[in-house]
């Protein structure tokens, strides 16, 4: 087993090195960096994702560049733009301790003006994407005259986005004699084609088997219709307390429905896909990086060759048109050692498909349950109770409130509080949970059609409940007071502690909101507030829920992170689809969700 030392790296690359925490090359890192060190020959390298590609063939070029001059001398390509700025990145971390050492990246979508301003101050290596950089050359902002190495990174990626016409191009701008590295994950018939057309008797280098998936991820499928694959999504990352998750979709569409859902139901996520601008990608990635967003819902493209590490899973919303991608979305997760589970989410017909992949990945498919209502909220609470018997004390900061908190409690037991404590956080997730469906089912009525009950009716949020001594009873003879109609119908009711739904016939929709806004009844005091909820397609909505899943926050957010994540999304302005937000000064729910939010 070499170190990085034995790989020929001068000491200011180790000492970066070590900073990063690298402690022994990965194997195409012990494979690639001597041969390019010591070679001019051409190089093909295929190594599973995660594996440490872009240090190897980073590595090298920072180690042989000439910093007597101030030529370009490597110009790397990556198929997208979120890529190229992370290999840049990279690139400055390995070369920390060589300030002389400059790199520029270029990408579209960016200011080019300013890329050219820091092409002209000189760059030994520059980092772009293909349409770009051509774009430079032609401006003469960009001279690959003296162009010593070309990496094609993701080669594969490169050429399934049409970018060979801009790689042709390219290549036609370096000399003769440079050399090519080629890396790349998988290896279909057009990345021979361009070893062919490009590289002059190319060496090859592989790490495992060339097209197998990681051995650090474990491959699940789901079996869905069209009415739960939402709600199984949503089931996946309800039990995953602290899921930290790419979620792949097959179009732009189908990214920007699944993340404006997730959105909408309260979960830290975002999308990431082509027809955003870069600024508003950058700043996706930013966010997801830094984990403020959990979940990120990307197309393939978008998300190629981002290296995030410690993803706890992949999600495969839809499988991918071209099998060959399920290997590059998996490689998200199990990175650099850890591990990761890769899902699938598959109706009937899909299934089939599963078998070619597992012939690719060299592992099996393991059939996996969506996780029933009550499985959720047992992973919830003791995700709760660990993170509270997890939480440090801050004594300094609270200790001026803890009197009078301490003489409000006085009454109550031990026990008492802690009841208290664990349904004031729970509650509502109970009860989005209670009453819905195994979603494994897919015969059932409820999975195939919606909610049973709801096609004719309309469900109706009111700010009472329990707490109020509100009962079915009292709620029928509560409408039946408002003199809505004679033949009124009145369907399924909720009762919850802070609020309850009831449903009423369709029908009678307009003249039920219209009796409650007129008479402005009350009830045990509290001034009666209705408003129709959104029903949603497959697993019951519970309407309150959106609160319940904000109890729940991410592992970085201090304390229960609700107050965090909300003004987030608030501020974003993109939390749409609340039926409740004209609750404010309703009492109950209206008035929790003000404080929550206000402060
Ligand atoms: P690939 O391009 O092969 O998909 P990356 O170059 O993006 O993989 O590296 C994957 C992750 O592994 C990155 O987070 C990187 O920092 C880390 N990594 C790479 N090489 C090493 C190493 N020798 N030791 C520890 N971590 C490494
Ligand atoms: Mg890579």
């Amino acid at each position: 087993m070499s170190t990085f030392t034995d790989l020929g790296l001068q000491q200011p690359i180790l000492d970066a090195l070590l900073d990063l925490g690298y402690v022994k090359p990965s194997v195409i890192q012990e494979k690639a960096i001597p041969q390019i060190i010591s070679s001019t020959t051409d190089l093909k390298a295929f190594a599973q994702t995660g594996t440490g590609k872009t240090a190897a063939f980073s590595l090298p070029i920072i180690e042989l560049a000439d910093l007597t001059n101030m030529n370009t001398q490597a110009i790397i390509l990556s198929p997208t733009r979120e890529l190229a700025v992370q290999i840049g990145k990279n690139i400055e971390d390995f070369s920390k301790y060589i300030p002389n050492l400059k790199t520029v990246t270029v990408y579209g979508g960016a200011n080019i003006d300013e890329q050219i301003r820091k092409l002209k101050k000189g760059a030994h290596i520059v980092i772009g994407t293909p349409g770009r950089t051509v774009d430079l050359i032609n401006r003469r902002a960009l001279k690959l005259g003296n162009i010593k190495w070309v990496v094609l990174d993701e080669a594969d990626e490169m050429l399934n986005m049409g970018f060979k016409e801009d790689l042709d191009k390219v290549l036609e701008a370096t000399p003769n004699d440079k050399q090519t590295l080629l890396f790349s994950a998988t290896f279909p018939r057009e990345v021979e084609e361009i070893a062919r057309n490009y590289m002059k008797n190319p060496v090859e280098v592989t790490s495992g088997e060339k097209n197998t998936g990681s051995n650090n991820v474990s491959h699940e499928y789901y079996l869905v219709n069209e009415k739960t694959r939402y709600p199984a999504l949503r089931r996946i990352a309800d039990v995953n307390p602290d899921i930290y998750a790419i979620v792949f979709c097959r179009t732009r569409r189908e990214t920007q429905q699944v993340a404006d859902n997730l959105i909408r139901d309260g979960y830290n996520a975002d999308s990431l896909h082509g027809d955003l601008s870069q600024a508003q990608r950058d700043s996706v990635m930013e966010k997801f990086r830094k984990k403020t967003v959990q979940i990120l819902v990307a197309t393939d493209v978008a998300a190629r060759g981002i290296d995030v590490t410690d993803l706890t899973h992949v999600i495969n919303h839809k499988l991918p048109d071209q099998i060959e991608n399920y290997n590059h979305r998996s490689g998200r997760t199990g990175r650099a050692g850890s591990k990761g589970i890769s899902i699938v989410l598959v109706n009937r017909k899909e299934k089939g498909r599963l078998h070619s992949i597992e012939r690719i990945i060299k592992q099996k498919f393991v059939a996996t349950k969506i996780p029933t209502g009550k499985e959720i909220c047992e992973k919830q609470l003791f995700h709760l109770i660990d993170k509270i018997k997890n939480t440090e004390i801050n004594t300094s900061q609270i200790e001026s409130f803890l009197p009078s908190v301490y003489e409000k409690f006085e009454h109550l037991s031990r026990e008492e509080l802690i009841q208290k404590f664990v349904s004031s956080q729970f509650n509502s997730f109970l009860s989005f949970y209670e009453n819905t469906s195994d979603l494994n089912d897919l015969s059932s009525k409820e999975n195939s059609r919606g909610r049973a009950s709801s096609e004719n009716m309309t469900r109706f949020f009111i700010n009472i409940g329990r707490k109020d001594r509100l009962n079915p009873a009292k709620l029928i003879g509560l409408i039946n007071d408002q003199n809505i109609g004679d033949k009124i119908e009145i369907g399924a009711i909720d009762i919850l502690d802070t609020f309850s739904f009831f449903e009423i016939d369709k029908s009678f929709e307009d003249s039920t909101l219209e009796a409650f806004k007129v008479n402005e009844p009350e009830f045990g005091g509290r001034f009666v507030n209705i408003e129709i909820t959104k029903s949603e397609r497959g697993g019951g909505n519970r309407g309150g829920r959106k609160r319940g899943k904000k109890s729940f926050g991410s592992k970085n957010e201090g304390g229960f992170g609700r107050r965090r994540s909300s003004e987030k999304q608030n501020s974003r302005g993109r939390r749409s689809g609340s039926g409740f937000k004209n609750n404010q000064d309703s009492g109950g729910f209206g008035r929790k969700r003000k404080r929550i939010t206000k402060k």
